[in-house]
């Protein structure tokens, strides 16, 4: 039956096997909002309460869950259960007003266009990238293939991935990030990333093989995680080029594929200008840009209070970053949670930005934000 789950700590690779049917809601004592387990409770979009302490005797009651605000009620009286229930109906008709945006343009009232994505975590998400009309997938997290089986997963087991999304996506941009994982005690600064995949050979070989030969059924692009060097940008780019001599030999067909990379260090915002010369996009990770530029541990929940990704650093350097790229014909998007924040979509616009990539629960209010935006 549904449930509410209530746990210590969840893993990402242990929220993504959620059963969205039967999952309401879940809270969690430990753990940060800017985790990867909360950005999948966004993307499966159910209410989650992470860092949240509970009774110990929880188990079997009544409660109800209110994501927005934070609030936890252990048997609520039938008071509150009348409030609460007249609020998660305000929820519904808000969800049901905004059905009206989908097939609309995601274009301002001056007439500019943005193209607006959906960031997922594995093929079961395609649906409801589709349900929401997004015009494509701007981020799609591989490392979560990685998480679900035992050993590396094969070249023909992300093959099948790839393409099946790539199918699904029926011509429309799907941008796949190459492995972005990292097994340390401090992974975020750690061995971790393009740094694996530029060191193990055989493990990024194997999945940009699988990726270029999807990239036949569809519209695929690549971007490289964690950047913070040319040198890197050049590595892998001399890897995707060695991938394609193979298939070509092979006979094995491949269609044409965008690269990019995420900037997401301050050493790549930085030397934006001569990446930008490398590849032909940027998308910004404000989650990870944010904690390594206010040196803020992202997973430490004790800094959730100061992890601030409004910061006039990060928006000075966003800045940077969009002009950095235009002035050498790259397109430049934000895939961070940062891009789904609706206070700011007019900035970004005004910014110049040209993307937004976005939690699949936040799709038709960004657009919504988009066409009530002025800017030019
Ligand atoms: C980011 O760092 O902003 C990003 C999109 O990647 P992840 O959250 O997976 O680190
Ligand atoms: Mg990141």
């Amino acid at each position: 039956q549904p449930v509410i789950i209530l746990a210590d700590d969840l893993a990402p690779s242990e929220t993504v096997q959620l059963d969205k049917s039967k999952v309401l809601s879940f809270m969690t004592r430990h753990g940060s909002t800017n985790s990867h387990t909360a950005i999948l409770a966004r993307t499966m979009n159910i209410p989650a309460l992470i860092g949240v302490d509970y009774p110990e005797d929880a188990e079997g009651h009544m409660a109800v869950v209110d994501g927005r605000n934070g609030v936890f009620l252990l048997d609520p009286t039938e008071e509150e259960l009348t409030k609460y229930e007249a609020l998660r109906q305000e929820e519904v008709e808000k969800a049901r007003l905004l059905q009206e945006l989908k097939g609309k343009e995601n274009v301002t009232k001056a007439g500019r266009k943005i193209a607006l994505y959906a960031n997922i975590g594995g093929v079961g998400d395609v649906a409801s990238v589709l349900a929401n009309d997004a015009g494509g997938i701007g981020l799609f997290r591989s490392e979560f293939l990685y998480l679900e089986t035992e050993d590396y997963p094969s070249e023909e087991q992300q093959f099948k991935a790839y393409r099946t999304v790539a199918e699904n996506m029926a011509g429309k941009k799907v941008i796949i990030r190459t492995l972005d994982l990292g097994q340390e005690d401090n992974p975020a600064m750690g061995y971790r990333a393009i740094r694996i995949c530029l060191d193990r050979k055989e493990i990024f070989k194997t999945q940009l093989r699988a990726i270029y030969r999807a990239s036949y059924y569809g519209n695929i692009s690549i971007m490289f995680p964690m950047i913070i060097s040319v040198d890197e940008v050049k590595a892998a780019k001399e890897m995707c080029a060695t991938v394609q001599e193979e298939l070509k030999s092979e006979g094995i067909p491949y269609g044409k594929v965008e690269l990019g990379i995420m900037i997401e260090t301050p050493a790549a915002v930085m030397i934006s200008d001569l990446l930008a010369k490398e590849v032909d996009f940027f998308s910004v990770g404000t989650n990870d840009l944010t904690q390594y530029t206010l040196a803020i541990d992202r997973q430490n929940p004790k800094l959730d209070n100061i992890y601030d990704a409004h910061h006039l650093a990060i928006l000075r350097m966003l800045q940077m970053i969009i002009d950095n790229g235009h002035k050498e014909g790259c397109w430049v998007g934000i895939c961070g949670e940062l891009g789904a924040d609706v206070t700011l979509t007019d900035t970004f616009i005004k910014m110049g930005i040209d993307e937004l990539s976005v939690s699949l629960s936040m799709i038709l209010k960004v657009r919504e934000q988009i066409r009530n935006s002025d800017a030019k």
